[in-house]
């Protein structure tokens, strides 16, 4: 039998490697074993890369310097917009299925650098949207905490392939909440940095102002590692800040004095499921058990966020999708009558219903006439919510609240009610438009088991505070754990 990755954390495998008490070789052995053994019930892989992780696991195994990398060994996920050069990228679409990357997506080229090594390419909604994973054009991934539920999305993928054990660590991609509400369906931390934290060079665009790359993980600490390892300034990326890169890992443990964490007025409303609300409100009275100072804040044009986001993210959407026309990447229908015929035909046949919708909705945004109303417009609104938190973090060191108003909800529940869909990110979509790191962390469970997560906000680059925030929750419920019957 060979090594349980769950009893392993990203820091414990790479730790065991660089200590000569594992081999990567063993590590990524048990990753692909337990794809083998539980991903036919999950659904989380669209492709694994055995040979590929085998052979750079052999490699790490040769050198003593590479078992020293901070990720040595750690098999990790890659969610399937992110490109790894010569293997398949699809972002979930028919019309990218045989697109093959010709080049590493720098986040990716980062983690392998640090040691980790890539299983494979993760289920994702197409080209990212969605909140669900049913969007994808390949498989269904349900939730390893109840597989008659979604793993939420659209990195559900990553999320499952975590949460049930088959590797250590995974990327995401987060747009308006694709790596927070798939961790906290799924029960695992996920984090959306700062824009601009983590380079996106080589993750397939949705919408380019809101787009980031982010780690997923079981614990703080992991994630913590993970994100060290990816951020940075990327000169493929113009707009990567040249930020230096603490190291998270060593910050997480910090004491982070006395905090001041503020929460959205009318966050903890109707709206929002009681047992989601009941651990939300549980959790933040321990948090001030142990010292932190809690605030009501507002946030004036929150309440514009989700219409804003949709105009922004189709809109963008539109601009970025209009290059898979059948000639430059990917599918190109066969048989057509001419050339306008082609474009069509490649079109009709290779997107589905939502990224038609998104398409057709953004063009019609951006056309002339409707351009100032919509487009301009939430522009504007997008500076005024971000301006709303630059309010509240005058008063805060960080913003608290629910990741998702549910838990996970069941396969096909809104899978034909697109706005229902959309509101499921009703308290994710404000950190993409203020460009806000933004963390996922469980904080307890609904009667059903199912996993709940607290959300935390930061002010720009300060990751590290979140992730303390994160870890204290982490700490606080791992007390309970231990102290109840
Ligand atoms: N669910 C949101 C959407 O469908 C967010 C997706 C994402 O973050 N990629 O747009």
């Amino acid at each position: 039998m060979s090594l349980d990755l769950s009893c392993l954390t990203c820091a414990s495998a790479a730790r065991a490697v660089a200590a000569g008490k594992m081999t990567a070789t063993e590590l990524t052995e048990a990753a692909l074993a337990a794809v083998a053994a539980r991903d036919p019930g999950v659904g989380a892989f669209l492709e694994v890369h055995a040979e590929r992780a085998l052979r750079r696991a052999s490699e790490i195994d040769a050198s003593p310097e590479a078992r020293q990398a901070p990720l040595a060994g750690v098999p990790v996920a890659l969610k399937d917009n992110l490109c790894l050069r010569g293997q398949r990228t699809t972002a979930g679409s028919r019309m990218l299925a045989p697109f093959s990357a010709p080049y590493t997506a720098s986040a990716v080229a980062r983690l392998e650098v640090n040691g980790a090594i890539c299983i494979g390419k993760t289920n994702l909604d197409e080209f990212a949207m969605g909140s669900s994973t049913e969007n994808s054009a390949f498989k269904l991934t349900v939730n390893p905490h109840d597989p008659s539920r979604v793993p939420g999305g659209s990195s559900g993928g990553s999320a499952a392939a975590v949460a049930s054990g088959q590797v250590l660590g995974a990327l995401g991609s987060d747009t308006g909440g694709s790596i927070r509400q798939p961790a906290s369906f799924c029960g695992l931390v996920g984090l959306k940095p700062t824009y601009g934290r983590v380079s996106r060079y080589g993750l397939v665009a949705f919408a380019s102002s809101l787009d980031q790359v982010g780690p997923m993980g079981r614990t703080v600490d992991d994630v913590a590692l993970l994100l060290s390892a990816i951020a940075g300034h990327d000169p493929n990326d113009s707009t990567t800040a040249d930020e230096p890169v603490p190291d998270y890992r060593s910050l997480v443990t910090d004491d982070p004095g006395s905090l001041k964490l503020g929460i959205p007025r009318d966050w903890l409303d109707a709206g929002l499921n009681a047992e989601v609300r009941g651990a939300v409100e549980d959790v933040l009275a321990r948090l001030e058990g142990a010292g932190a100072r809690i605030e009501a804040i507002d946030l004036p044009h929150e309440r514009y966020a989700i219409a804003t986001y949709y105009i922004i993210a189709t809109a963008e959407a539109s601009s970025n999708l209009a290059r898979y026309d059948g000639v430059r990447y990917g599918a190109r229908a066969e048989n057509p009558r001419d050339l306008a015929d082609m474009y069509s035909k490649t079109r009709s046949e290779g997107f589905g219903a939502e990224v038609k919708r998104r398409i057709l909705l953004g063009t019609f945004l951006l056309s002339e006439g409707y351009y100032e109303a919509y487009y301009g417009r939430a522009q504007r609104v997008r500076t005024l919510i971000r301006q709303d938190f630059e309010t509240a973090f005058t008063k805060v060191d960080a913003i608290v609240g629910p990741t998702s108003p549910t838990t996970a909800f069941p396969l096909g529940e809104k899978a034909d009610d697109p706005l229902a869909m959309y509101l499921s990110d009703v308290y994710t979509v404000t950190a993409n438009l203020a460009g806000l790191p933004a963390v996922s962390v469980p904080c307890g469970n609904d009667a059903d088991g199912l996993p709940i997560g607290l959300q935390v906000i930061g002010k720009p680059f300060d990751e590290a505070r979140i992730l303390q925030v994160a870890r204290m929750v982490e700490d606080l419920r791992a007390a309970t754990t231990r102290s109840s019957p």
